[in-house]
């Protein structure tokens, strides 16, 4: 490896090279690259150290949903850490964050549940969810039930259990996972995968009918419940074909197994109503969700389960004696704090009523600003989550070869006209900024974009 470029020998950035291992970063070319080093944000903007100023078109990583600063969520921390710095949820040991948090969970839950169990991000409460599944099954005397269906550019994590469910390759490649009993179903795409002229009814007939002969394949006894996200976020904002879930679900029904609901970015209004069930008409037994649940001001997430589920457990706890799964931090009294603030502020700014007119407004803006582009293959989304995949043959639908990194030098290009933003495989462009962007700068930071996008066109001539 060639030696770091010449960052001031005790800048940040050097410092950096030096010392972080960066998750989700070619750590080889880093070296040589260094980071971008945010210092401060405010609003829908953050700002780098040499005072660069950027618009968030992913909040992060789709999480900081009011934004980079907030003294409400400042003070409900301070607050809860004067009182009760931590306290955990063990051996029945609670504290009120933890009983108000449920509490407004299951009252805010878009269909009825029963308990929630807290962890602190979406990896982990996928994690526990499956744990959950599987002792579940054990305790109903069912121990063949227990393989996990995913979708192929699900995304749901990286740790062990959900990085097995996740279906992206970059993910798996070289992690000795997915782990045996992880099965993945077909990504619903129509845009890719109908076949010419079928209608988004038929093709999601299609995929539910491709569900079954995989679920009668490996056996229905041996399946045990279902993951989706609403919306699939990291794997390309992919939405899916009309009347997907409800097929889908006849089909879990039939043969018993559970729908698992992964809210991690849809929830909280992200896809116009507050949970991206709602927009889709699912019914999950099992909701995770985390990000925008504290704002991502600080780390949390959340399991609920219903009832059914909830007593298998609750019983096979019995027989053992405990339920032996929890984390350190289940319940973390601050974090919780902070979510309960976060989740108050939505109610309060009434969040839902400024989606209902910014997301449409940022779908109708991509539309006509992009849809038409001879870069730009597919315009999708709802709400305040969309993307646009660019393309080398818009009549074919087909990709740019991979090596070609044009993802990437979009992202650069946004970067450079003031944009963070984060393409994904197949070189899209995902849009999931935080829930408090107004109209102008919705329009502000698409303009932005739009730059990008015509510089990348001239580069690609
Ligand atoms: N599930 C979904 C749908 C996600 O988008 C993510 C992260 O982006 C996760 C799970 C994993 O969450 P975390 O990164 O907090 O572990």
């Amino acid at each position: 490896m060639a030696p770091p470029p010449s960052f001031g020998a005790n800048s940040a950035a050097a410092r950096d090279i030096a010392n972080v291992l960066h998750p989700y970063t070619d750590l080889e070319s880093h070296q040589q690259v260094g980071p971008v080093v945010i210092t401060r944000g405010q609003g829908v903007r953050v700002w780098d150290e040499a005072g660069k100023e950027y618009i968030e078109s992913v909040a992060g990583l789709w999480c900081a949903a009011l934004g980079f600063d907030n003294e409400r969520l400042v003070q409900a921390a301070v607050t809860q850490m004067r009182k009760l710095p931590f306290y955990h949820g063990f051996t029945a040991k609670s504290h009120e964050p933890m009983i108000d948090l449920a509490e407004m969970l299951i009252a805010r839950a878009p269909v009825p549940m029963s308990k929630v169990f807290f962890a602190n991000s979406g990896s982990e409460a996928n994690d526990s969810a499956i744990k959950m599944v599987w002792y579940m099954n054990n305790a109903l005397g069912r121990p063949l039930k227990k393989k996990i269906i995913g979708r192929v550019k699900g995304y749901h994590g990286i740790t062990i259990g959900s990085a097995s469910l996740t279906g992206l390759a970059a993910n798996h490649r070289s992690f000795d996972v997915p782990l045996p009993g992880f099965l993945h179903a077909n990504t619903p795409h129509h845009y890719h995968g109908a076949r010419p002229g079928e209608s988004e009814d038929d093709y999601a007939t299609r995929c539910a009918r491709e569900l079954e002969d995989l679920i009668l394949e490996e056996g229905p006894e041996t399946v045990a419940a279902m993951w989706a996200e609403p919306v699939m976020g990291a794997g390309g904002v992919i939405l899916p074909p009309r009347g997907y879930f409800p097929k889908i679900q006849a089909v879990l029904k039939k043969y018993d197994i559970l729908m698992v609901a992964d809210e991690v970015i849809c929830g909280f209004w992200r896809t116009g109503t507050y949970w991206g069930s709602q927009s889709f008409d699912i019914q999950p037994d099992i909701l995770v969700c985390a990000k925008a649940l504290s704002s991502s001001f600080l780390p949390i997430s959340a399991v609920m389960v219903n009832e059914p589920v909830f007593q298998a457990i609750a019983k096979e706890s019995h027989t053992i004696g405990t339920f032996g799964h929890g984390f350190t931090y289940s319940g973390h009294p601050v974090p919780a704090a902070v979510a309960i603030e976060t989740l108050k502020i939505y109610d309060d700014l009434d969040i839902g009523s400024h989606v209902a007119v910014t997301g449409p407004h940022m779908q109708a803006e991509l539309q006509r600003r992009f849809a038409g582009h001879p870069l730009v293959g597919e315009v999708r989304g709802i709400g305040l989550i969309g993307a646009i995949e660019l393309v080398a043959d818009k009549a074919a639908h087909a990709n740019f070869p991979p090596a070609a990194k044009v993802g990437p030098r979009l992202s650069r290009l946004c970067e450079e006209n003031g944009v963070i933003g984060r393409t994904l495989a197949n070189d899209v462009l995902a849009f999931s900024p935080p829930l408090i962007m107004t109209k102008d700068e919705i329009d502000e930071m698409l303009t932005r974009v739009g730059k990008a996008l015509d510089e990348l066109t001239v580069q690609l001539r």
